[in-house]
């Protein structure tokens, strides 16, 4: 037998373990501490292990109970962040699409996943109230990001053939980084990135844009581009996005909307995103607010067109591969990638198997879970509800009850609380953000396991690990 082949009664003795481990760490997530017991000296030494020679075999699947108790946990009272829990279904089209292994690049050479890639980036663009546009899959909201950016600038200050121009871009001081990434990485330019104060609900200020937009014609600049952010990464704030359509349609400009984070929660709750429609682009990840295991954005573009002309280096893009207009489709002619993984599988079987209601009560639920916590929040006096926001993000402080601190002090006082929270209690996950100079406890819910009792644990910890982290400061 050639070497890497493997009789086909091992693969399915060895399918069946990986599927017992998955199923038995599926069971275990309940009673699972939130982050693993570890250390970076700990992992250092389990898996920076010498490359063997001599395979091990079989014994090889011994070493993958160590990667599940060094991981963080898919856990329920995961809401860290801006992550998807992983919805298990698609992670069995996963396995079958490595298995597949079809090269995702044009119909040719992967028909059916080629079809499915675009049925289910079609159903997404319905599901939110935009059937009008079609997309692809890619690895997430940063390469979305830049993908959008790039169909902008070349729509507005082409700069394929003859390199970049200056030219400027519009976002809000909210906006994520990816898109200060994008903007350094197609040569625009940090300098060129306008960042445009918020409102007290942390959306983009209308009248400080369009004077900002003003003001750089009158100074001979070159605007091309607006990003509205529909979901802000610290507190889930939506730009005014019909008004955005408005300036960016008055200025000739491209309007992107960078919904990584919240454009799936049209699903749920379309009336927060009116205007969606009206972008040019429009980036989204199903690896967030859809469940999907990681490695699942989405660029949605009104015109495939103007993808052909930012990413087609045929030079003939308006050649058909084929006469037949489905077998002459290429996603390499509308994307920056070429060879790409059968990501469209897992969302195919995910959203075939439990349905689009399904999806639409598990995002209403998360929703749910954010104005419970809030609640929470408010009911005790120990807490103080810093910024709350339209979708799912909850920002809020332990204080103490009298308050007798000051900001400064707070701020160190709740970044131990969650360092404690996170690594020594260990029973719920949540990050941080800087609000205003505040450092802030977040809580984020993109999590289908997480239950009401749940959200409760959330300010129990909280107030537990208060009284902690103050004797045991890091
Ligand atoms: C997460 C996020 C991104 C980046 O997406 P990745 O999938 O992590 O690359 C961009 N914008 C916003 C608002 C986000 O929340």
């Amino acid at each position: 037998m050639p070497s890497l082949t493997i009789p086909s009664a091992d693969f399915r003795a060895l399918a069946d373990r990986i599927t017992r481990l998955s199923a038995d760490f599926l069971d275990s997530l309940d009673q699972r501490r939130s982050f693993p017991q570890t250390s970076g000296a700990e992992t250092e030494r389990i898996f920076r292990v010498p490359l063997a020679e001599h395979g091990l075999g079989a014994a090889a699947l011994e070493g993958l109970a160590d990667v599940l108790a060094h991981s963080r946990p898919p856990s329920p009272r995961f809401a860290a962040y801006v992550f998807g829990s992983g919805e298990p279904i698609a992670a069995l089209a996963d396995l079958l699409a490595s298995v597949l292994n079809q090269n995702v690049t044009a119909w040719r050479s992967a028909p059916a996943a080629v079809a499915i890639e675009r049925t289910v980036v079609g159903w997404i663009a319905e599901a939110i109230g935009c059937q009008h546009f079609s997309g692809s899959l890619c690895g997430g909201g940063s390469s979305a990001n830049l993908m959008g950016l790039a169909m902008a600038r070349e729509a507005k200050a082409a700069a394929n053939q003859d390199g970049a121009r200056p030219c400027v871009v519009y976002a809000s001081s909210e906006v994520h980084m990816s898109i200060g990434k994008a903007v350094a990485l197609l040569g625009i330019g940090h300098k060129n990135l306008r960042l445009i104060p918020v409102d007290r609900e942390f959306r983009i200020d209308i009248t400080a844009l369009d004077r900002a937009i003003e003001e750089d014609k009158r100074a001979g600049k070159t605007p091309i581009a607006i990003v509205a952010s529909a979901g802000t990464t610290n507190t889930g704030a939506i730009d005014r996005l019909d008004a955005v359509a408005d300036l960016a349609q008055r200025h000739g400009l491209w309007m992107h909307v960078d919904g990584a984070y919240g454009a799936l929660a049209a699903i749920a709750i379309p009336e927060q995103f009116v205007g969606l429609g009206r972008a040019d682009s429009i980036s989204l990840d199903p690896h967030k607010w859809l469940y999907q295991p990681a490695d699942c954005g989405c660029l949605l573009f009104k015109d495939a067109g103007r993808a052909r002309v930012a990413f087609s280096h045929t030079g003939e893009y308006a050649r058909p591969l084929s006469e037949d207009p489905i077998e002459g489709f290429a996603f390499f002619e509308e994307s920056m990638e070429l060879s790409r993984r059968f990501r469209g599988l897992k969302l195919w079987l995910s959203l075939r198997y439990h349905g689009l209601a399904a999806f639409r009560e598990a995002i209403q639920a998360d929703l749910r879970h954010a104005r419970q916590l809030e609640a929470r929040i408010k009911q005790n006096p120990r807490l103080e509800l810093i910024a709350k926001g339209p979708l799912s993000a909850v920002c809020f402080r332990y204080v103490g009850q009298p308050r007798i601190m000051d900001d400064a002090e707070l701020n160190w006082w709740n970044e131990a609380i969650l360092h404690y929270l996170q690594r020594v209690r260990a029973r719920v996950y949540i990050s941080n953000a800087l609000i205003d100079g505040k450092f802030a406890l977040r809580a984020c819910f993109v999590n289908h396991r997480t239950t009401d009792r749940d959200v409760d644990v959330i300010v129990d910890e909280v107030v537990e690990s208060a009284k902690h982290a103050v004797l045991n400061p890091r």
